[in-house]
Protein backbone atom coordinates (compact mmCIF):
# COMPACT_ATOMS: atom_id res chain seq x y z
CA UNK A 1 0.00 0.00 0.00
CA UNK A 2 1.01 3.60 -0.99
CA UNK A 3 2.06 5.84 1.82
CA UNK A 4 -0.51 8.42 2.88
CA UNK A 5 0.68 11.58 1.42
CA UNK A 6 2.15 14.23 4.24
CA UNK A 7 -0.32 16.64 5.70
CA UNK A 8 -0.75 19.84 3.46
CA UNK A 9 1.23 22.82 5.32
CA UNK A 10 -0.20 26.27 3.89
CA UNK A 11 2.47 27.80 2.25
CA UNK A 12 2.69 31.36 3.32
CA UNK A 13 5.23 33.25 0.70
CA UNK A 14 5.24 33.45 -2.99
CA UNK A 15 7.56 35.58 -4.98
CA UNK A 16 6.93 36.89 -8.76
CA UNK A 17 9.33 38.24 -10.94
CA UNK A 18 8.60 40.08 -13.51
CA UNK A 19 10.41 42.18 -17.11
CA UNK A 20 8.83 45.72 -17.63
CA UNK A 21 7.97 45.59 -21.07
CA UNK A 22 7.03 48.67 -22.67
CA UNK A 23 3.53 48.45 -22.60
CA UNK A 24 3.44 49.17 -19.26
CA UNK A 25 5.01 52.27 -19.29
CA UNK A 26 3.37 55.68 -19.25
CA UNK A 27 3.87 59.07 -21.13
CA UNK A 28 7.42 60.00 -20.03
CA UNK A 29 8.69 56.57 -20.39
CA UNK A 30 8.42 54.60 -16.91
CA UNK A 31 6.40 52.09 -15.37
CA UNK A 32 2.70 53.47 -14.56
CA UNK A 33 2.01 53.61 -10.95
CA UNK A 34 -1.42 51.54 -12.20
CA UNK A 35 0.48 48.78 -13.62
CA UNK A 36 2.04 47.98 -10.58
CA UNK A 37 -0.98 48.27 -8.37
CA UNK A 38 -3.14 45.82 -10.62
CA UNK A 39 -0.16 43.65 -10.11
CA UNK A 40 0.09 44.06 -6.50
CA UNK A 41 -3.33 43.13 -5.80
CA UNK A 42 -2.85 40.14 -8.38
CA UNK A 43 0.36 39.05 -6.26
CA UNK A 44 -1.93 39.90 -2.43
CA UNK A 45 -5.04 37.65 -4.47
CA UNK A 46 -1.78 34.67 -5.08
CA UNK A 47 -0.56 34.48 -1.49
CA UNK A 48 -3.70 34.73 -0.32
CA UNK A 49 -5.46 31.93 -1.98
CA UNK A 50 -2.74 29.67 -1.96
CA UNK A 51 -2.30 29.89 1.82
CA UNK A 52 -6.28 30.02 2.46
CA UNK A 53 -7.05 27.49 -0.34
CA UNK A 54 -10.10 29.80 -0.94
CA UNK A 55 -11.51 32.58 -3.09
CA UNK A 56 -10.47 35.53 -1.79
CA UNK A 57 -11.80 39.32 -1.69
CA UNK A 58 -9.42 42.45 -1.08
CA UNK A 59 -10.62 44.76 2.16
CA UNK A 60 -8.30 47.29 1.92
CA UNK A 61 -4.53 48.36 0.80
CA UNK A 62 -2.09 50.09 3.75
CA UNK A 63 0.71 52.15 2.72
CA UNK A 64 1.10 52.36 -1.34
CA UNK A 65 3.95 55.03 -1.88
CA UNK A 66 5.32 55.03 -4.91
CA UNK A 67 9.16 55.66 -3.19
CA UNK A 68 11.55 54.89 -6.69
CA UNK A 69 10.56 55.47 -10.54
CA UNK A 70 10.58 51.72 -12.14
CA UNK A 71 12.11 51.90 -15.61
CA UNK A 72 11.27 50.02 -18.86
CA UNK A 73 13.97 47.45 -18.95
CA UNK A 74 13.96 46.17 -15.45
CA UNK A 75 12.99 43.42 -13.98
CA UNK A 76 10.48 43.87 -10.53
CA UNK A 77 10.21 41.33 -8.29
CA UNK A 78 7.49 41.15 -5.70
CA UNK A 79 8.47 39.37 -2.59
CA UNK A 80 4.74 38.58 -0.55
CA UNK A 81 4.14 36.86 2.42
CA UNK A 82 1.08 36.42 5.29
CA UNK A 83 2.17 38.22 7.96
CA UNK A 84 -1.21 38.01 10.09
CA UNK A 85 -4.17 36.06 10.05
CA UNK A 86 -7.57 36.73 11.91
CA UNK A 87 -10.38 34.56 11.51
CA UNK A 88 -11.61 34.54 8.03
CA UNK A 89 -8.92 38.00 6.76
CA UNK A 90 -5.03 37.97 6.19
CA UNK A 91 -2.75 40.58 5.63
CA UNK A 92 0.08 40.38 3.06
CA UNK A 93 2.93 42.03 2.93
CA UNK A 94 4.66 42.69 -0.02
CA UNK A 95 8.76 44.19 -0.77
CA UNK A 96 8.87 45.23 -4.56
CA UNK A 97 12.45 45.28 -5.77
CA UNK A 98 13.50 46.48 -8.90
CA UNK A 99 16.63 45.32 -10.88
CA UNK A 100 18.55 46.51 -13.70
CA UNK A 101 19.95 43.59 -15.59
CA UNK A 102 22.79 45.00 -17.27
CA UNK A 103 23.70 46.98 -13.91
CA UNK A 104 22.93 43.96 -11.66
CA UNK A 105 21.75 46.95 -8.95
CA UNK A 106 18.69 46.40 -7.55
CA UNK A 107 16.91 48.48 -5.47
CA UNK A 108 13.95 48.83 -2.77
CA UNK A 109 11.05 50.36 -4.70
CA UNK A 110 8.02 49.71 -2.38
CA UNK A 111 6.25 48.08 0.44
CA UNK A 112 2.75 47.74 1.11
CA UNK A 113 0.33 45.56 3.12
CA UNK A 114 -3.24 44.28 1.96
CA UNK A 115 -5.49 43.06 3.14
CA UNK A 116 -8.26 39.57 2.51
CA UNK A 117 -10.85 38.11 3.45
CA UNK A 118 -11.53 34.34 2.05
CA UNK A 119 -15.16 33.73 0.76
CA UNK A 120 -16.54 30.11 -0.04
CA UNK A 121 -18.66 29.90 -3.15
CA UNK A 122 -21.37 31.84 -1.90
CA UNK A 123 -19.30 35.21 -0.88
CA UNK A 124 -19.99 35.03 2.47
CA UNK A 125 -16.74 35.03 5.20
CA UNK A 126 -14.89 31.62 5.60
CA UNK A 127 -12.17 30.71 7.80
CA UNK A 128 -8.53 30.18 7.11
CA UNK A 129 -5.68 28.59 8.77
CA UNK A 130 -4.13 30.28 11.30
CA UNK A 131 -0.89 31.46 11.37
CA UNK A 132 1.44 31.64 13.77
CA UNK A 133 5.01 33.32 13.36
CA UNK A 134 7.98 30.81 13.36
CA UNK A 135 10.84 32.93 13.61
CA UNK A 136 11.63 36.93 14.92
CA UNK A 137 10.97 38.31 11.29
CA UNK A 138 7.54 36.79 11.46
CA UNK A 139 7.29 37.38 14.66
CA UNK A 140 8.13 41.38 14.34
CA UNK A 141 5.76 41.51 11.09
CA UNK A 142 2.93 39.69 12.96
CA UNK A 143 2.64 42.57 15.80
CA UNK A 144 3.52 45.20 13.00
CA UNK A 145 0.28 43.65 11.54
CA UNK A 146 -1.83 43.22 14.32
CA UNK A 147 -0.95 47.40 15.21
CA UNK A 148 -1.89 48.11 11.59
CA UNK A 149 -5.25 46.36 12.35
CA UNK A 150 -6.13 48.31 14.99
CA UNK A 151 -5.15 51.46 13.85
CA UNK A 152 -7.32 50.99 11.05
CA UNK A 153 -10.31 49.89 13.29
CA UNK A 154 -9.67 52.88 15.31
CA UNK A 155 -9.84 55.36 11.97
CA UNK A 156 -13.25 53.89 10.84
CA UNK A 157 -15.21 53.92 14.98
CA UNK A 158 -13.87 57.83 14.42
CA UNK A 159 -14.89 57.90 10.60
CA UNK A 160 -18.14 56.65 12.15
CA UNK A 161 -18.26 59.01 15.03
CA UNK A 162 -17.47 61.58 13.22
CA UNK A 163 -20.77 61.16 10.59
CA UNK A 164 -23.41 60.28 13.32
CA UNK A 165 -22.22 63.19 15.38
CA UNK A 166 -20.04 65.61 12.96
CA UNK A 167 -19.57 68.33 16.29
CA UNK A 168 -17.50 65.62 17.86
CA UNK A 169 -14.72 66.58 15.15
CA UNK A 170 -11.93 67.90 16.46
CA UNK A 171 -10.91 71.66 16.35
CA UNK A 172 -7.94 71.36 13.87
CA UNK A 173 -10.41 68.85 11.76
CA UNK A 174 -13.26 70.96 11.70
CA UNK A 175 -11.69 74.05 10.78
CA UNK A 176 -8.18 74.25 8.74
CA UNK A 177 -7.08 77.43 9.59
CA UNK A 178 -7.68 76.98 13.51
P1 LIG B 1 8.59 44.86 6.93
O1 LIG B 1 7.11 44.55 6.83
O2 LIG B 1 8.88 45.88 7.99
O3 LIG B 1 9.44 43.62 7.07
O4 LIG B 1 9.00 45.63 5.56
P2 LIG B 1 9.66 45.04 4.23
O5 LIG B 1 9.65 46.14 3.21
O6 LIG B 1 11.00 44.42 4.48
O7 LIG B 1 8.69 43.88 3.74
C1 LIG B 1 7.32 44.15 3.45
C2 LIG B 1 6.58 42.85 3.45
O8 LIG B 1 7.00 42.06 2.34
C3 LIG B 1 6.84 41.99 4.68
O9 LIG B 1 5.96 42.36 5.74
C4 LIG B 1 6.62 40.57 4.16
O10 LIG B 1 5.24 40.26 4.21
C5 LIG B 1 7.05 40.68 2.70
N1 LIG B 1 8.44 40.24 2.50
C6 LIG B 1 9.56 40.93 2.83
N2 LIG B 1 10.68 40.24 2.51
C7 LIG B 1 10.27 39.08 1.95
C8 LIG B 1 10.96 37.95 1.41
O11 LIG B 1 12.20 37.86 1.39
N3 LIG B 1 10.19 36.95 0.89
C9 LIG B 1 8.82 37.00 0.87
N4 LIG B 1 8.13 35.98 0.33
N5 LIG B 1 8.15 38.06 1.40
C10 LIG B 1 8.84 39.08 1.94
Amino acid sequence: MEPAPPAYVPTNELSMTLLMTPDRANFSGNVHGGQILKLLDEVAYACAARYSGCYVVTVSVDEVRFLKTIHVGELVTFLAAINYTGRTSMEIGIRVVAESPRSRQSRHVMTCYFTMVAVDDEMRPTPVPEFKPQDENQRRRHAGARLRRELRSEVERRHAQIKQHPETRSPSSADPAA
